[in-house]
């Protein structure tokens, strides 16, 4: 067992009369900075986590596990360099080495990065700028690719610092995951911000939590209303995912909208529709797509809540999200350099990198995406297996070429996480379906 995962904290938390729920929880800040880092695990990276702890009961997260094991399947062949499939299934947190200094850090076996600069010794740009982890990926500003290695001296700031809170502060967090500083002001308001309506009876508990409960924690964050309950009076709660369905895509940020009516970047792909039951069959793509799909295990929790409007249906992760969009980051968050604030500004200011340049997939031939985002090369024997399979004739199949811009993308990475039928969810393939001419059979 790592130093890492022998950490314990001491929690104290507020219960109701009934014992029945969690009321609140009063943390320290090395606390809420665990809670915190959260947000700087990508995807990919949670996906991995949950599987190498919870093995053969991992949850499955929508469509992210289905798109990493095709990835993890897929043959080299299909990428620039074998660096780029094993940057894919391992994606490193632009806060890794922040992370390091926590108390508890759960992404703790990701291999540290590797730095490359401009090929170009002669290069005339500044090298601070031009330093990526991605090689030969990653482009400097004078169009060659980043792929000389560099060694990069870590940061000398001492382990017992906060990472992304003030040290001074300490934290209330509801049930549900809403994070508010603990400063005298007003009880009420104070309560009120957590969803506190009746506090008659409470009853106040220490609670010793270490890597095992952290892990349950991150799993009820994203699957559960009430994950501080579950963990602490450990009741166990069905995934409800569909509880808050609303129309995919319309809640995405106007932001976004402008964005996407620029000359943003459109990819084509081709779905195949059984017509007799207007079912989405599979999809068939070029590197651009596959790439884009990718790159969604790269991308960390905080950035998906942004790119989302910090509404990515994500249960309890949303209203951590949104609160630390409202607590004072001068006052409570760490301003340095690499401190919150910064995080803060980066999560927000990336709402575009998800059309990125550069690619991880080589253009040998068009690939074949199922509905929960497995990637394979498309092949004519799987295409008719799939059909075969599933007994389904030629004539009952249709083709309908879509475009997929930001918006379309957008749609897809929100469905992603919590269907199982992204593409379908995603694409609005049943709405898409129901404006197109009825055919006679
Ligand atoms: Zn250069």
């Amino acid at each position: 067992m790592s130093v890492a995962e022998e950490f314990k904290f001491s929690l104290k938390v507020m219960i109701n009369r009934e014992k029945t729920k969690v009321l609140f929880a009063e943390v320290d800040s090395d606390f809420a900075d665990v809670l915190l880092s959260f947000m700087t695990l990508p995807l990919g990276t949670i996906v991995r986590l949950f599987q190498k702890h919870y093995g053969k009961q991992a949850p499955v997260i929508g469509s992210l596990n289905s798109l990493r094991k095709g990835l993890d399947e897929l043959s080299n062949a299909h990428f620039w360099t074998k660096q780029c499939k094993l940057m894919l299934l391992n994606p490193r947190s632009s806060f890794k080495d922040e992370c390091g200094k926590l108390k508890l850090n759960l992404d703790h076996d990701t291999p540290p990065a590797r730095y490359f600069t401009c090929e170009n010794w002669d290069c005339y740009w500044p090298r601070y700028e031009n330093v990526g982890t991605c090689y030969y990926i990653d482009r400097c500003s004078c169009g060659k690719p980043l792929n000389r290695e560099i060694g990069i001296t870590p940061s000398t700031q001492p382990n017992d610092c906060q990472v992304f809170t003030s040290n001074t502060t300490s934290f209330l967090i509801s049930d549900h995951l809403s994070m508010v500083p603990n400063v005298t002001g007003s009880v009420i308001q104070t309560l009120s911000i957590l969803g506190i309506t009746d506090i008659d009876g409470a009853e106040l508990r220490i609670v010793t939590v270490g890597f095992n409960e952290i892990m349950d924690l991150l799993k009820g964050s994203l699957f559960s209303r009430t994950p501080l309950t579950d963990l602490i009076l450990n009741k166990r709660r069905l995934i409800d995912f569909d509880a808050e369905k609303s129309e995919p895509g319309s809640l995405l940020h106007e932001m976004v909208k402008e964005v996407a009516n620029s000359n943003s970047k459109k990819m084509i792909v081709k779905v195949m529709i059984r017509k007799s039951t207007n079912k989405l069959l599979f999809a068939q793509a070029e590197e651009d797509f596959v790439d884009f799909l990718f790159g969604f295990l790269t991308i960390p929790l905080g950035r998906v809540e942004s790119l989302l409007d910090g509404n990515a249906r994500l249960k309890s992760i949303d209203n951590l999200y949104r609160s630390i969009a409202n607590i004072n980051g001068d006052k409570y968050l760490k301003s340095e350099e690499n401190g919150m604030y910064v995080f803060l500004l980066w999560v927000l200011m990336c709402t575009c990198a998800i059309l990125r340049p550069g690619s991880y997939v080589k253009g040998t031939g068009m690939f074949m995406v199922k509905d929960d985002l497995t990637i394979k090369p498309l092949c004519m024997l799987s295409s008719i297996s799939i059909l075969n399979d599933q007994k389904i004739p030629l004539s009952d199949v249709k083709e309908l070429e879509l475009e997929i811009g930001l918006t379309e993308g957008l749609s897809i990475l929100r469905a992603s996480l919590t269907s199982a039928c992204a593409l379908t969810d995603g694409l609005m393939v049943n709405r898409i379906l129901m404006k197109q001419p009825k055919e006679e059979h």
